[in-house]
């Protein structure tokens, strides 16, 4: 194949991951980025005074230590360090000790008493044959799956909603409340079909290999992928976003990490109307208001156990979860909103080096676009499960979702997913087709979380989108 020169708009993990494989591979590529630095929603920046390091965006790396890009590109050996905290993920409860994910499938069955056994069943399929479940969760799932078998494991009650699954197979508030916390890493409402396999699919991650944390902040992934890129002649130019596409005439493909209103806005007729017209379309998902916390000392949870996992999530049993969902999908700003919790400190003590005290990293659910204020309600949420937190504070910083998509546009009214995963936006990201990532015969992709596998710090998104241009480009 002859050498290409390629843009990449965009310095997500997604772009980054496909400038990286795409200079890997011998080609000349630039990387164009509208803010001062790299690494979108995988940024670390010292928001709560000088050295701390507060994870901008994503902050816990379940599919990051799994990503088959991420190994393929040996990111390793170029920087990045997974750390683990004792356990992925607890649930906390008031007057009751805390349901917790443990880092393998039997210590988790054991602690849910009489859910052992099913907790067991539901999940051992997918531990077992993880990588061969995500070697299909990871690609276009228009394509058939390359382990029918394995998939299906996941397949057999995912396909069902999150909330029939948990009522139907749990029968503690301990195993419903830890299933149904998973499942909201989707985004979506607890009654919506298929959302019950975020439930198994996050679970399972947890409980064979971990959720951990990037030694140093989520930067290292970014950092990590800048150099790997970097070795490969590859450059980015920062503070250059691209509003239209005239300026990269010279170059023989480009590559979107962009959502598909901004692709629309910036290529034009450049894409084909047939990619175009169901990305006019394109439906985003409720958003996320971020505060993060500097403590003076850990967060005085009222069972102790929870100070040793790195996520924690908040909103107590499944009803009250499953209330606060649907008054988010419905537009409305609960008093009790589902909160998730990062003590990144937990597995990593570099994040506030040469100082006592203590960052914690959290996000409510929100309503898309809603601007009000939430720290109130994030501080009232986690005071019920640790009293005495609120005395603890020292700063904070609060980041609602306008100011999210002013430091990103990938993250419009808070919506941190790159579109809802409701209905067919989940199969059939952005659109219906073999193709996914191919916006016209005229060198144009598009890898952003808005492609498949959607979002999360994996890189698949951009590595699939690479693989495309390539396959297409020998072709020629
Ligand atoms: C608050 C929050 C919490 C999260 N938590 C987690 C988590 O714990 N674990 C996890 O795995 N994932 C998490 N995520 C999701 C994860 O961060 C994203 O799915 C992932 O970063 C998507 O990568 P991307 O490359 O597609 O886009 P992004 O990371 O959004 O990057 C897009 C980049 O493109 C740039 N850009 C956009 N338009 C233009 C333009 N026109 N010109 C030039 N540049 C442009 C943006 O400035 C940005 O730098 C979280 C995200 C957020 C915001």
């Amino acid at each position: 194949m002859e050498l290409l020169k390629i843009a990449v708009v965009g310095s997500g993990p997604n772009g980054l991951t496909a400038a990286a494989r795409l200079a890997a591979a011998g080609h000349r590529v630039v990387v164009f980025e509208g803010q001062e630095d790299p690494g979108g929603s995988a940024r670390s920046m010292p928001l709560l005074g000088e050295g701390s390091v507060v994870d901008v965006g994503a902050a816990a790396h379940p599919f990051g230590i799994r990503s088959p890009a991420f190994e393929q590109l040996k990111l390793e050996h170029w920087g990045i360090e997974w750390v683990h905290p004792d356990y992925p993920l607890a649930h906390p409860f008031e007057g009751s000790e805390a349901a917790l994910l443990r880092d393998s499938l039997s210590q988790t069955s054991e602690a849910l008493g009489m859910d052992a056994g099913m907790w067991g069943s539901v999940h051992r399929g997918v531990c077992d044959q993880i990588d061969s479940v995500l070697a299909d969760v990871l690609t276009p799932m228009t394509r058939p799956p390359r382990h029918p078998l394995s998939l299906f494991q996941l397949g057999k009650y995912g396909f069902l909603s999150t909330s029939f699954l948990a009522r139907r197979l749990f029968k503690t508030d301990e195993a419903r409340a830890l299933f149904a916390g998973s499942a909201l890493h989707s985004m979506l409402p607890l009654g919506s079909p298929l959302s019950g396999a975020f439930g198994i699919l996050f679970g399972a991650l947890g409980m064979s290999g971990g959720w951990p944390m990037a030694r140093g902040g989520s930067q290292s992934i970014v950092n990590a992928l800048m150099r790997r890129f970097e070795s490969d002649g590859g450059e980015v130019v920062c503070n250059r976003p691209i509003h239209d596409m005239r300026g990269l005439s010279d170059f023989d493909a480009v590559i979107f990490d962009v959502m598909p209103r901004d692709l629309l806005r910036i290529a034009g007729n450049r894409v084909s109307p047939r990619y175009a017209k169901p990305l006019s379309r394109w439906r985003h998902g409720i958003g996320v208001s971020k505060v993060d916390f500097l403590l003076d000392g850990p967060i005085p949870w009222s069972d102790p156990q929870v100070c040793r996992a790195g996520t924690v999530h908040i909103g107590g049993a499944l009803q009250e979860l499953e209330k606060a969902e649907s008054d988010v999908h419905q537009g409305v700003m609960p008093s009790h909103p589902f909160v998730m919790v990062c003590q990144q400190h937990q597995a990593d003590p570099t994040r506030l080096e040469g100082k006592s005290g203590n960052i914690v990293w959290s996000y409510a659910h929100v309503p898309f676009g809603y601007n009000g204020d939430v720290k109130r309600a994030i501080e009232d949420q986690i005071e019920r499960f640790a009293p005495g937190f609120k005395k603890q504070i020292v700063k904070t910083a609060v980041t609602k979702p306008q100011t999210l998509s002013s430091m990103n546009p990938n993250l419009y009214g808070g919506d941190i997913a790159g579109g809802s995963l409701g209905g067919l936006q989940q199969v059939f990201r952005p659109r219906f087709g073999l193709h996914p990532y191919r916006c016209s015969k005229r060198g144009i992709y598009l890898c952003s979380s808005a492609t498949p596998p959607g979002a999360g710090v994996h890189g698949m998104n951009g590595w699939n989108a690479a693989g495309q241009l390539l396959t297409d480009f020998r072709a020629r």
